[in-house]
């Protein structure tokens, strides 16, 4: 592994550090922070008191935007920068707390931008990938339903063609953004009689038309970032489909494997901030610092932190070298998780009947509220045990999960209805 830039990369950072520090909104830098010691997640757009999330969000991707420092991965012809990876990374290590910033736009430019640059029509490219560059348009990603989540070819929603038009029914759900979005990808079910991965097209669905309705679902945190989203003979034009009818499959693969890319970034599982409450929490028997089990739980975490440290470096000098990242980029999301959820309810748990409040306005991380928003990480992206299926079957080499409805037409699998 090799932790120096070489000399390209040490002008990129320097000419990246010098734009950042001249135009970045050094006013929310307090703000910002408060806001990251509050969740574990990196979607939702950052609540600053006496500022409008949304509003603050798309400044500053405006701002990036107009100087050419938005959507770096992207071609230059849509409005990227046609960064190499490791140039990407070491906007994202400079750029740091600011990129807060843009988790209202992680699906229009990891996921929905780069599935249109592939597969979309010019006039789908023309008329979508600048708004979503410059901040101006939000996207939502349409694909899990109540009965298709990790089956995701099993989803039910329909779109029924109808001249030069397709009409939409069904439901989505745990949809990021939703009540945010103008529009969505959405994956959805046009011929119910052939195999299930064969009958799905995927459309641009304006989620401002009639007949969409976004209900925000209420977390137990008291947040609402994600929805559910009602479709009732929503009429979308066929110029608005992506791909092949029936091609919506392989083209959501573009969008999954773009989502999984995101993922691999930098998850925060609290362990620093741990490590300050145990030297500064003061208990009935002495700092938990002090205290030999604590120690013992602490030294599993941190070398469990800094193995995935070293496994996010091993992928950077990968890409800096030139080379894909290898299978260590899929463990991140499975380790990281797992960390956060155990470390939260521990650190509670020391702070005996005071763990017990959710103290918002507190300074440092709260393990409260990081501990009700961590199992979203286990589960956003794809579960964790589908990871470990995608780990066994795919580095593993075992055999594969047994598929009852391979083969089989969606219609005529059994769905317990008679
Ligand atoms: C924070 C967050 C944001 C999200 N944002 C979006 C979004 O913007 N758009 C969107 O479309 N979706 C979104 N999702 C949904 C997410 O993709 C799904 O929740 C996820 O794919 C799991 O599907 P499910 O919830 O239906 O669970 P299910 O698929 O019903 O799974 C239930 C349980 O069964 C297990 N299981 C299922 N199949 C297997 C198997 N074959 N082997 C072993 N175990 C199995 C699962 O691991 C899980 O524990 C989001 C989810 C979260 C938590």
């Amino acid at each position: 592994m090799n932790f120096e830039d070489n000399t390209e990369e040490a002008a990129f950072r320097t000419e990246a550090r010098a734009w950042i520090q001249a135009n970045a909104p050094h006013e929310l830098r307090t703000g910002l922070q408060a806001a990251i010691a509050q969740t574990t997640s990196s979607v939702h757009p950052p609540e600053i008191d006496g500022y409008d999330p949304l509003k603050i969000s798309k400044a500053w991707q405006a701002r990036k935007s107009e100087a050419g420092w938005a959507c770096l991965h992207w071609p230059t012809q849509f409005g990227g920068r046609d960064a190499t990876p490791i140039q990407r990374v070491i906007w994202q290590q400079e750029e740091g707390i600011y990129s807060q910033l843009s988790n209202l736009f992680v699906v229009g430019h990891g996921m929905a931008g780069p599935t249109l640059i592939t597969h979309g029509t010019a006039a789908q490219k023309e008329r979508h990938l600048n708004p979503i560059v410059s901040g101006q348009d939000v996207w939502c990603q349409l694909f899990s339903e109540p009965s298709g989540g990790s089956d995701l070819a099993g989803l039910r929603s329909r779109a029924q063609r109808s001249g030069d038009e397709w009409i939409i029914n069904g439901q989505k759900i745990w949809t990021t953004h939703g009540q945010f979005a103008d529009w969505g990808i959405m994956l959805v079910r046009t011929d119910p009689s052939v195999v299930k991965h064969e009958g799905l097209t995927m459309f641009i669905v304006d989620m401002k038309a009639a007949g969409v309705e976004a209900r925000p679902i209420k977390q137990m945190t008291g947040e609402m970032h994600f929805c559910e989203v009602f479709f009732t003979d929503v009429r979308v034009p066929d110029s608005n489909r992506i791909g092949a009818i029936g091609g919506g499959w392989r083209v959501s693969l573009t969008t999954l494997m773009n989502e999984r890319l995101q993922l691999a970034a930098a998850i925060p599982t609290g362990v620093p901030e741990f490590f300050d409450l145990c030297c500064e929490l003061e208990t009935s028997t002495g700092l938990p610092i002090d205290d030999p089990a604590v120690r013992a739980q602490l030294a599993t975490w941190i070398a469990r932190q800094r193995g995935l440290q070293w496994a996010m470096m091993r992928t950077i000098s990968a890409l800096s070298g030139g080379r894909p990242p290898g299978p260590e980029n899929s463990i991140g999301k499975l380790v990281a998780g797992e960390i956060a959820q155990e470390l939260c309810a521990f650190a509670l748990d020391i702070q005996g009947p005071a763990g017990a409040i959710l103290d918002e306005k507190g300074t440092g991380r709260s393990f409260q509220k990081m501990l009700l928003t961590s199992p979203a990480i286990r589960v956003g992206g794809g579960t964790a045990e589908i990871q470990k299926n995608i780990l066994a079957e795919q580095v593993l080499g075992l055999p594969a999960d047994i598929r009852a409805d391979k083969g089989m037409p969606f219609n005529k699998i059994p769905t317990g209805r008679s």
